[in-house]
């Protein structure tokens, strides 16, 4: 039978700190479990997605992946219990400590953004990057030698203990690309066909289109360590760092 679209509400934009939360059954079908709205992560800009339990009266289903189907977030996984029928109220119960040390890993990311254009110039780009629980990886259009990796450091730690907020907000698309260039960001072909834009802003000194979690304000990203460079050629330099 085919089923009436529905568009999940991401709950994890509206408060990027919601740890628990209810909700009821849109759909189940063997490991896959869609509900009206979620705080689970989907993945995307490098930041991984969320794991955790959705449960309801007679069934816990542990989320092992979440991803986007058109406008649905789909939970897979693995059901212990009765299967869940369409609504159902559920509790979804995200693992925190492994999303909140994701949320320090993207912020970090961030300010690596800003520190590197700092050192090297507004023009120097973001080329790719994944962030993971152990240590993360960022791409920056520059040749950054190895000798630099203390400057950078001092630079994303200074910004650390200013400890200055991290905004999140939506602009429409001639909003989003005059508010993000003088930070030296440009909406690219990767932004072709959106509307509307979430901007993630540490207050004043860096704002880029971003659709990830975050924490609010940059000292929660506590200790960091830059521990390597690599150059990947054509002027694309890997940094690797963790944080503490
Ligand atoms: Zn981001």
């Amino acid at each position: 039978m085919r089923r009436a679209f529905h568009m999940t509400k991401r709950l994890y934009y509206e408060d990027q700190y919601l740890k628990e939360f209810k909700s009821k059954v849109v759909n189940f079908n063997v490991d896959f479990l869609v509900i009206e709205e979620t705080a689970f992560y989907p993945g995307g800009g490098g930041q991984p997605y969320d794991k955790g339990y959705i449960n309801g009266e007679g069934w816990s289903f542990k989320v092992e992946g979440v991803f986007e189907k058109d406008d649905e977030i789909v939970h897979k996984g693995v059901l212990e219990g009765r299967e869940p029928n369409p609504g159902d109220p559920v509790r979804g119960v995200i693992d925190w400590e492994r999303r909140y040390r994701l949320m320090r890993m993207h912020t970090a990311a961030h300010i690596l953004g800003y520190a590197v254009k700092k050192l090297y110039g507004l023009e120097v780009g973001y080329h790719g990057g994944m962030l993971s629980i152990n240590e993360s990886h960022q791409d920056f259009t520059a040749r950054i030698p190895r000798d630099d990796l203390p400057k950078l450091e001092d630079v994303v730690r200074t910004v650390i203990k200013n400890n200055l907020k991290v905004k999140a907000f939506w602009l429409l698309r001639e909003e989003a690309k005059r508010y993000i260039e003088p930070f030296g960001e440009h909406l690219t072909e990767l932004h072709e066909g959106i509307k509307t834009f979430r901007i993630v802003e540490i207050e004043g000194i860096y704002a880029v289109p971003c659709g990830g979690t975050h924490v609010s304000s940059t000292g929660e990203v506590g200790e960091i360590k830059l521990l390597k460079r690599e150059s990947k050629g054509k002027g694309i330099t890997r940094i690797r760092y963790t944080i503490i």
